[in-house]
């Protein structure tokens, strides 16, 4: 059997759906009761899980093939609300926009998407870069390239000057007058077109810079940067286009205007007093809390020259309040979504926020659940993702510990399957 799955592995199982698989799972995480159940069996039939089955069955069929994960703890595929699969962290970064290509960026992006995927985050939610995020997200889908499942905002829409204003702080001559074709709107004929016009390019989800931001070459990191008239529009063109809105916001005024407009998603979230928070809870919106990124910036904006001056006290100002703000948020019952900021941050290492849940007093089946059923259920997705159960899509992962008992395993993933493909074990 050993040298079976070895030329299963060799041959990388690409397309062939003939042979059942029949996974030995010592332990099996309930996503949608909260339980670690023992002993069980997943039957993976093409792409979809076909059984759970109580204990180790052995298939009756000679050809299906067993997959031993008795040692380990298996669960979903991991979801992360929040990556910017483009990019990542380097002190080189800001001269990146003028040196980079587009299929310089894709070639990046492709190495990304794979060290996601094979730590266990079998779909994202990318929050925008130059496009080539849509591109990706097509290639992946194609089988072209390993990959998570993306779900793209494809561009971020800002404000002139705000956080998603791609010529800040150029020189005069290279700042030109972006309007809402690239995602910079002043007005609400502008939001509508900038909409409009993510639509046409792909996208399959909003981002929005309600606030200033930590990375962006401009002073403020946290005023509001949009009017209410302009964020309404943009969700209620968002919702016509059948798209749901993510809204960025590290202060108070500008998070309170998105949750008002009926955004979904409030990404980092950084200032949020407890009456935010009960606005929040009134509008149902959820909190992608990003805690890997804060730290992040914060520990990086102590060296000197990571990054540009401009950027280093919001990181430090910013970055170190959002841990603490979880704790807070998860405390007064907000609603928790999973989502990292990863390309802040080395991709792959996603799993370090589940750890930081933890610390700020989430039980680890909470953490573990707002990354499988409840993203699942954001993007509704919730009939065939962020659950192992019969008729669900088998993107299926596994652990070496019990996380209920040590959440740090969950940094290291060591078998990945996606859509009955596997890509680690
Ligand atoms: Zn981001």
């Amino acid at each position: 059997m050993k040298k079976l799955i070895i030329i299963f592995l060799l041959c990388g199982f690409f397309g062939s759906t003939a042979q059942d698989l029949y996974l030995h799972c010592g332990k099996l995480i309930d996503t949608k009761n909260g339980k670690v159940l023992i002993d069980k069996t997943i039957v993976v039939s093409g792409k979809i899980i076909t059984g759970i089955e109580n204990g180790f069955i052995t298939p009756a069929n000679s050809e299906a093939i067993i997959i031993d994960l008795k040692q380990k703890t298996v669960m979903p595929g991991l979801i992360d609300m929040h990556v910017h699969l483009e990019g990542e962290t380097n002190p080189d970064r800001y001269l990146e926009v003028f040196t980079l290509n587009d299929a310089d960026i894709a070639f990046k992006a492709a190495n990304f998407a794979n060290r996601t995927l094979l730590a266990g985050f079998t779909t994202v939610r990318d929050l925008g870069g130059t496009g080539v995020n849509v591109a990706l997200r097509n290639a992946i889908n194609k089988g072209t390239i390993p990959g998570p499942r993306i779900f793209t905002a494809e561009k971020a829409i800002g404000t002139t000057g705000g956080h998603a204003d791609p010529t800040n702080g150029r020189k005069k001559e290279l700042t030109g007058d972006p309007g809402p074709k690239e995602g910079v709107i002043n007005g609400t004929d502008d939001a509508r077109k900038a909409v409009r016009q993510r639509y046409k390019n792909g996208a399959d989800w909003i981002k929005i810079t309600a606030t200033g931001g930590v990375l962006s070459l401009a002073k403020n990191g946290q005023n509001p940067q949009f009017t209410q008239d302009e964020l309404n529009e943009i969700v209620r063109t968002a919702g016509e286009y059948g798209m749901k809105v993510a809204a960025h916001a590290h202060g108070i005024e500008g998070m309170r205007r998105a949750i008002k407009a009926g955004v979904t998603t409030i990404e980092h979230g950084s200032l949020m007093d407890k009456e935010t928070a009960a606005l929040m809870k009134e509008y149902g919106t959820y909190l992608v809390p990003t805690i890997t990124a804060g730290r992040y910036v914060a520990a990086k904006a102590k060296i000197d020259g990571y990054y540009p001056t401009i950027i280093v006290p919001k990181a430090l100002a910013i970055g170190s309040k959002i841990q603490k703000m979880y704790g807070m948020a998860y405390k007064e019952g907000v609603n928790i979504a999973f989502g990292t900021d990863a390309g802040v941050f080395p991709h792959g290492e996603n799993g370090k926020e589940f750890g930081y849940m933890v610390e700020m007093g989430t039980p680890p089946m909470f953490a573990i659940q707002s990354a499988t059923i409840t993203n699942a259920k954001i993007l509704d997705m919730e009939g065939s993702l962020g659950q192992l159960e019969t008729g669900f899509l088998a993107d299926i992962i596994a652990v070496n510990e019990d996380p209920t008992l040590n959440i740090n395993t969950m940094e290291n993933v060591v078998f990945v399957m996606k859509e009955g493909k596997i890509y680690k074990q």
